[in-house]
């Protein structure tokens, strides 16, 4: 009808790729905005230094990376670098190594600053545990028959800060004991197998309560994934949620579609946000790659809502 107004909705904001998604965030991240919120570098036990990571993320087509090395933000500086180089945005991560009821709960952070002394000094404390571990792992595999030097495993962790099962696994592939990381730590360093030696660390409820301290924000990594479950039901997310948790990571490889559907439910009751990522480790973990699962932009809106401290 002539002059009537136009009630046509605008399309979509096109993808610019290059174009930094948080300079147009005041509309809204766009729906087709891909975002991977959980990936490993050199820094702890990807295979990938962080510059490659980020490229890699580039390449996959992503628009926001967070790098979440295991108890460590070493990589943050190489990796803001490379995200300004390729036009990606960077999310600053952790996942940190918790303890609850004894159980191994992985917590990621995001945004904290890494200098709060509380967390700063938790991380201190967890690095020194994985470093004492690995002499321990390394006499119980001498008691199998096995010889595996400190300098093997040292050798295996160029650029680590956070050593770990996956570096002894990795120097057990090299002295051709084993054929991938995986069967390393299926044969010898999986609870119950003969090198298994479990890692103390911080309570889940003190971590999200200094990540909230620091600025920054939380979100449990695959919470059914491996052991943990039966420790992360509804009245621990609750309780969470009541100390500044912000969310539940939903997909992920390990969590099956029933997991994942109740895990959605969960969220949605408490809450909390919902996330999706790959928890990439370059070759260090099959079918993780870059983008596999993804973070919804409105989810990705109210996480960086929980945030104090962004960039
Ligand atoms: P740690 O923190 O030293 O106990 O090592 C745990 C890490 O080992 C996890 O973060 C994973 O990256 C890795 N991991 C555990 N199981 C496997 C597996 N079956 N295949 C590859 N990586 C694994
Ligand atoms: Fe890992
Ligand atoms: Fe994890
Ligand atoms: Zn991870």
């Amino acid at each position: 009808m002539a002059g009537a107004p136009d009630t046509t909705p605008a399309p979509p904001a096109p993808i610019r790729r290059g174009v930094r998604p948080a300079t147009f965030a005041g509309a809204g991240y766009p729906v087709a905005v891909r975002i991977d919120l959980h990936s490993h570098s050199t820094a702890s036990d990807g295979t990938q230094s962080p510059t490659q990571v980020v490229r890699a993320a580039a390449d996959a087509g992503l628009d926001v990376l967070a790098l979440t090395d295991h108890d460590t933000d070493r990589g943050w500086a190489e990796a803001a670098e490379a995200a300004a180089e390729v036009g990606i945005e960077l999310v600053p991560g952790i996942e940190v190594s918790t303890l609850h009821h004894g159980r191994s709960v992985h917590l990621l952070a995001y945004w904290p600053d890494p200098d709060h002394p509380p967390l700063r000094d938790a991380l201190e404390e967890i690095r020194a545990s994985r470093r004492a571990r690995v002499p321990v792992m390394l006499a119980l595999l001498a008691e199998h028959g096995i010889e595996l030097s400190e300098d093997d495993v040292a050798r295996a962790s160029v650029g680590t800060s956070a050593p770990g099962r996956p570096h002894v696994a990795d120097a057990l592939v090299e002295r051709g004991v084993v054929e991938h990381r995986g069967e390393a730590l299926a044969r010898y360093l999986q609870p119950g197998g003969p090198a298994w030696v479990p890692r103390t660390g911080i309570e889940l409820v003190d971590a999200v309560r200094w990540i909230r301290e620091a600025g920054g924000t939380s979100v449990v990594a695959h919470p059914w994934g491996r052991s943990a479950r039966d420790v992360l039901g509804r009245d621990t997310f609750a309780a969470l949620a009541a100390e500044g948790l912000a969310g539940i990571e939903v997909d992920h490889q390990d969590h099956s579609e029933q997991d994942r559907r109740d895990l959605r439910r969960l969220a949605d009751e408490l809450d909390l946000v919902v996330t999706g990522a790959s928890d990439h480790h370059g070759r260090g973990k099959r079918g993780h790659a870059l983008g596999c699962h993804t973070t919804h932009p409105e989810e990705y809106q109210r996480l960086r809502a929980r945030a104090r401290r962004l960039g």
